[in-house]
């Protein structure tokens, strides 16, 4: 993932800077030690094994032995997705099947705060010509797809605009111009949302009832599924769970609260609390700290402790409020391994003290960083059960 990542960074957004990535490049991506934990490419590729697993003798039909029949179209565009999925330093845009698979997919690289909106939509559209093109439709075709999912970080979903952070997409109406363009209906997601979408429909938290999905990057956010149904809420925000306080007493927020998880255990606070108690690199990031305390680094390891046990503190919360059976942790900071994960552990067990909630629960993320486009997707393909409460 470090050698995509580095082809990718400094591009400026152009097509010519675009790559295709074909399906059995992002599965070895994925299997590499992705920050979000990687993914297991055969359950996000091979379908259903639960459902090849139930498959018995008196199941068996000969006509199967004969093979697929190739005069089946390959691919039913009314069953696949569009998904675009808007980070800062990358767009991806990605043709999603009914089984979560990714059919085709391609990456705009770092789209620069002063790239004006309509030359980065009309680079948008050039990936989505690529990408339908690898998957043997043509573009005027587009139509016939169920729809388009649009995940965007730092967005509010009650907003007619996709917000793109620090760059003039903040107002482009990006939902309202894909639907103009091909004909589609359009979904929004925060990243967290499509996170928990995409795991609890094909990654760790499939099967599942309730499930609480946090994403661990810079800031924290969370998405919730509640009796097997995406929790909109009344404003569409519901599972904001990187503000929800751990300590009265703690730092100030960006939301204006004081001591929220965030403010806590987020990236930029981890890195923050290093650098103040006696990190060794005034300059490290989450990621380096995190490195830091694998080496056994004291002030990362104190740090992580003080993060992973606010998470823990938090997560517990929710299970006891919620009645949760899975909380699944993805993002950035989801692939620090024990150092992280211990002291989460540790903070749960403490503060999950009723019966029902005491088992440990939390587990990472599946899917990786794929796992916001195979939600992108679910929201199309599944909108009954996994609803933004918008589309245009
Ligand atoms: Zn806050």
């Amino acid at each position: 993932m470090a050698i995509m990542r580095e082809e990718l960074s400094g591009g400026s957004g152009g097509a010519e800077h675009a790559q295709v990535v074909s399906a059995a490049v992002l599965a070895a991506a994925a299997r590499g030690e992705d920050e979000s934990g990687g993914v297991d490419p055969l359950l996000l590729r091979a379908g259903d094994p639960e459902a090849t697993a139930r498959m018995t003798a008196a199941d068996f039909d000969p006509e199967d032995a004969l093979g697929p029949d190739v005069s089946e179209p390959v691919l039913d565009p009314a069953h696949c997705a569009l998904t675009i999925s808007v980070e800062p330093g990358r767009i991806d845009v990605s043709l999603v099947a009914r089984r979560g698979e990714l059919v085709s997919a391609q990456r705009i690289p770092a789209v620069g705060a002063d790239m004006q909106p309509e030359r980065a939509f009309d680079t948008l559209t050039e990936s989505v010509t690529a990408v339908l093109h690898a998957a043997g439709i043509e573009p005027e075709d587009a139509d016939t797809l169920a729809g388009i999912g649009v995940v965007a970080a730092g967005t509010d979903v009650a907003a007619p605009a996709t917000a793109y952070r620090g760059s003039g997409w903040r107002s482009f109406p990006l939902r309202e111009r894909l639907s103009d363009r091909y004909g589609l209906s359009v979904t929004l997601q925060s990243p967290a949302a499509a996170m928990t979408a995409g795991e609890h429909w094909r990654g760790a938290g499939r099967g599942r009832r309730n499930m609480l999905g946090v994403v661990l990057g810079h800031g924290i956010d969370g998405a919730l599924v509640i009796d097997g149904r995406m929790m909109v809420g009344t404003t569409g925000n519901a599972g904001h769970i990187g503000h929800v306080c751990v300590d009265p007493y703690g730092p100030p927020c960006a939301c204006g609260g004081r001591g929220c998880l965030q403010a806590v255990a987020g990236g930029a606070a981890i890195a923050e609390w290093a650098r103040t108690h006696g990190g060794s690199d005034p300059a490290a990031d989450a990621r380096a700290v995190t490195e830091a305390a694998r080496r056994g680094d004291p002030v990362a390891l104190a740090t992580l402790r003080r993060a992973g046990e606010a998470i823990g503190q938090a997560v517990a919360g929710a299970v006891t409020l919620l009645d949760l059976d899975v909380v699944v942790l993805g993002g950035p900071l989801a692939g620090a391994g024990s150092v992280l994960f211990d002291p989460i552990a540790d903070g749960y067990a403490r503060f999950a003290a009723l019966n029902y909630a005491s088992p440990a629960r939390v587990v990472p993320a599946l899917l990786g960083r794929e796992g916001a486009q195979v939600g992108a997707a679910a929201a199309v393909l599944e909108a009954h059960a996994y609803p933004t409460g918008l589309s245009a």
